[in-house]
């Protein structure tokens, strides 16, 4: 048994003595470890980007088989959404779990044995071991059935993408074909301890909107400006301005961010007042309330600022990711779950939000659910868990496939309890 198994069945013993149930999958999780760990090995070894990734789904649709675990392929070009029924499904429920398994457009440089094999792809945010961690859930609860309902589980591609995965395979008729009463996701998050598993009620991660503006005047000599509409002093007015949007128009207790990320003008020459200027950049917030009026603000000040100096302003918004909201009830239910895996001291329940994106959100926005993250940091400083998502040198921690399978199995079995079970 690995450290973390071990410190997993004291920590919960410590607090409630795991029942015969919960070591069963604890004991399923140790058993399948080897198996999983391989797995997430060949899909770290063999990143793919955004609807490329055929070795994944490959892979995926071989385990389930394997297994005998019925499934649909082609959802969003790569996505997978199998399906398992309990022993009983009377209560008439459905559960969804959620694994994406897209790479990333980075260099490795970990040097570890199973690095990429695709030069300038990497698995940097982790979600090969995403993919693990559904399958060991997946291997044990077709194995077991120990639930009175179904389970659906999705096999995302493409979540790093602006034409994100989730929404495509909801455009295609996801939530209508594979109706769900819940949904459930897990992130791995370097910044905590393995072993912790943290959520909040509310917005976990923001939405993600670009924008870009051009601010168009009249170009002229630099020596007489008079003669000119000046771009330039109307964009540094604009990118100043709008900042005031987050520090004087938003509560503090809903935080968002706006980023000017590119400023462009000018020819290079010293006295020459440009046509016009673009500037571009990207806004978060944790609610989709504050998410439109930070938009409706910004185009407002740009016209407005732009009109008072007789310029124009013309603002191009694109949503790239809904805000991650995860429901009161879920994250309750969540953490207790996680309790029964972890240890409740182990449970961190109000965690601070994340302004990174993730497409996860699409799906809350249409069925309640929670996403949480699995800490995944070891005391060592150098080691690979410890760096930060998207970093050349990350590298998921395999202890989650066990610690994140126990969840999502538990969370099943928890929310579709058998008759006999929930005496
Ligand atoms: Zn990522
Ligand atoms: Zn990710």
């Amino acid at each position: 048994m690995s450290v973390v198994s071990q410190a997993l069945h004291q920590s919960s013993s410590s607090h409630c003595q795991p029942d015969e149930q919960m070591r069963g999958i604890f004991d399923a999780m140790d058993q399948s470890f080897d198996e999983l760990s391989q797995c997430r090995h060949a899909l770290h070894e063999h990143p793919q980007v955004a609807y490329e990734e055929e070795f994944a789904s490959d892979l995926i649709a071989k385990k389930l088989d394997e297994w005998h675990i019925e499934y649909e392929r082609g959802w969003a070009a790569t996505g997978i959404v199998a399906t398992i029924t309990g022993q009983a499904n009377s209560s008439r429920k459905t559960i969804g779990l959620r694994a994406d398994f897209d790479a990333l457009e980075v260099e490795e440089k970990t040097s570890l044995p199973y690095a990429s094999r695709s030069q300038g792809k990497m698995h940097a945010c982790g979600h090969d071991g995403h993919t693990a961690t559904l399958l060991a859930a997946a291997k044990y609860l077709s194995e077991t059935r120990n639930f009175d309902g179904t389970v659906k589980l999705i096999f995302q591609p493409a979540e790093e993408v602006a034409d994100s995965g989730a929404a495509k395979m909801i455009e295609e008729g996801l939530l209508q074909s594979h109706p769900m009463d819940a949904i459930y996701g897990v992130h791995n998050w370097p910044s905590l301890q393995v072993g912790k598993v943290a959520m909040r009620t509310g917005g976990m991660l923001a939405s993600v909107d670009r924008f870009d503006v051009t601010i168009r005047g009249r170009g002229g000599h630099g020596a007489m400006p008079h003669l000119t509409v000046d771009p330039v002093i109307v964009a540094t007015y604009i990118v100043s301005q709008i900042q005031s949007i987050i520090s004087r128009e938003l509560s503090p207790s809903s935080p968002a961010v706006i980023s000017v990320t590119n400023i462009n003008g000018g020819t290079g020459a010293y006295s020459v007042i440009p046509e016009y200027v673009k500037f571009s950049g990207t806004i978060r917030a944790l609610d989709q309330k504050t998410r439109e009026y930070v938009i409706r603000r910004i185009e407002e000040i740009c016209n407005l600022i732009a009109s008072s100096h007789s310029a124009t302003a013309t603002c191009y918004f694109a949503g790239e990711n809904d805000p991650t909201v995860n429901d009161a009830r879920c994250v309750a239910f969540c953490s207790a779950v996680a309790s029964e895996v972890v240890g409740d001291h182990n449970v961190i329940t109000d965690y601070d939000p994340c302004m990174g994106g993730e497409d996860f959100g699409v799906f809350l926005k249409h069925i309640p659910g929670a996403f949480v993250f699995l800490g995944q940091a070891t005391s060592d400083p150098q080691s690979p868990h410890n760096r930060s998502l998207h970093n050349d040198r990350y590298d998921f921690n395999d202890e989650l496939i066990k610690i994140g399978g126990a969840y999502f199995s538990r969370l099943v079995e928890r929310s579709m309890p058998l008759a006999s079970a929930a005496e």
